[in-house]
């Protein structure tokens, strides 16, 4: 299938001031080196614990933060070299649907305010005298009454408001969409209708998404590849059900090993991986596999040598993984 995105070698990193002269005396390495393609009309999950830089991977797509170095090309297009109005017609094509839909939303501006925004910001989509219906329009798309297009954001539930930011995502037909932890503030009842309304707009209106979430049963019910990062880099990339039954990187194993099993007669089947350690610092990540200080399998060549992101000999399809010590381990 077609490439919609391409990252390469995106790095970010921070400086980290100190002292009254606010000297730069070091980094924070929230991108070290992230490199994957996004498919047009799929998903693509990124997992990963706290700090391991999966939104500033979402924001850097986006563009909000530019990079320290590397390249992101969307459609054919070096994003990070556009300037002016060849910029905003990128940012037409990507847009993004934030974490909590109570702070995200102005709560001064009525629903058809907030979702005709967009049209705003480009006069040229849609004509002014059809941008209150197509908000109407947009309104029932996500499963919300059109008649409450003048209602205000806290008139509406969590996951209602959740909705709003998705019609406001799609309001301009973007070809994709960058979810950042999008159900992660909902209950759990709302969470799986809010994923079902992102899956059947997918379908309709071709998207492809960009899934960034820490639980990892919304992640593979959503997606259909999934990375897993780990202190900046990408430590493993797949088909979601290659990554689920078969991870072959210790990190991902331990990760999916504490997932709780649905199904009680199979508990004791699941070996849990407890990892050891805290997460290292990203100002100083450990010398090469920087997982190597909780890894289990470590051996020397770990902390002296890099492992790449390359496919591993019994990994099927595209599935690759960064280990030097890469085996499948299955998952029940
Ligand atoms: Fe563990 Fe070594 Fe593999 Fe890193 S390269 S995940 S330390 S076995
Ligand atoms: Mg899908």
């Amino acid at each position: 299938s077609e490439v919609i995105l391409e990252a390469t070698d995106l790095v970010k990193h921070y400086p980290i001031k100190a002292g009254v002269f606010r000297r730069t005396v070091g980094h924070v390495k929230a991108l070290d080196g992230v490199s994957f393609q996004l498919y047009k009309g799929e998903t693509l999950g990124v997992v990963g614990e706290s700090g391991c830089g999966k939104s500033t991977l979402g924001r850097t797509l986006m563009r909000l933060e530019e990079p320290t170095s590397g390249s992101v090309l969307f459609d054919g297009v070096p994003m990070y070299e556009q300037q002016g109005s060849a910029m905003r017609k990128l940012r037409r094509d990507i847009q993004i649907v934030f974490q909590d839909p109570y702070t995200s939303l102005n709560p001064r501006m009525t629903v058809g305010d907030i979702i005709g925004e967009p049209f705003e910001i480009h006069p040229d989509v849609v004509p002014k005298e059809r941008r209150r219906e197509r908000v109407r329009e947009l309104l029932s798309l996500v499963g919300l009454n059109p008649e409450h297009i003048n209602r205000y954001p806290h008139q509406f539930s969590g996951g209602q408001r959740q909705r709003i930011g998705i019609a406001r995502g799609v309001a301009l037909n973007p070809k994709v969409i960058i979810c950042d932890e999008p159900v992660s503030a909902l209950d759990v009842s709302v969470q799986a209708q809010v994923v079902n309304l992102m899956e059947g707009l997918q379908e309709e209106l071709g998207l492809a998404y960009v899934f960034i979430a820490h639980d990892l049963s919304v992640v593979r019910h959503i997606s259909d590849r999934v990375a897993v990062m780990y202190l900046g880099k990408i430590v493993e990339i797949g088909d979601e059900d290659e990554i689920y039954s078969r991870p072959t990187h210790p990190y991902t194993q331990a990760l999916l090993s504490a997932v709780p099993v649905p199904d009680p007669t199979l508990r004791t089947a699941r070996e849990q991986i407890v990892l050891t350690g805290d997460v290292p610092s990203p100002a100083n990540p450990p010398s090469g596999c920087r997982f190597h200080t909780r890894c289990w399998k470590a051996q020397e060549i770990c902390s002296t040598t890099e492992p790449l992101l390359i496919m591993r000999p019994d990994g099927v399809g595209e599935h690759q993984s960064a280990c030097h010590f890469a085996e499948p381990r299955a998952v029940v």
